[in-house]
């Protein structure tokens, strides 16, 4: 199924949905460009770390 949602931050038609982390504040799904950009601005040289609360 083609999903016609658009991206909260480029508003480009999203193809594989991401959801953006709650910290960084965004409203609706985002593209997995973005995602990719958000991850690297708020966790720089470090990987997802979806689990932290885990540690
Ligand atoms: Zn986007």
């Amino acid at each position: 199924m083609v999903s016609k949602e658009k991206c909260a931050i480029c508003s480009e038609k999203i193809q594989f949905r991401y959801n953006p982390m709650d910290e960084w504040g965004i409203e609706g799904s985002i593209c997995g460009n973005c995602y990719s950009k958000k991850i690297n601005e708020h966790y720089p040289g470090e990987h997802v770390r979806v689990n932290k609360h885990l540690d």
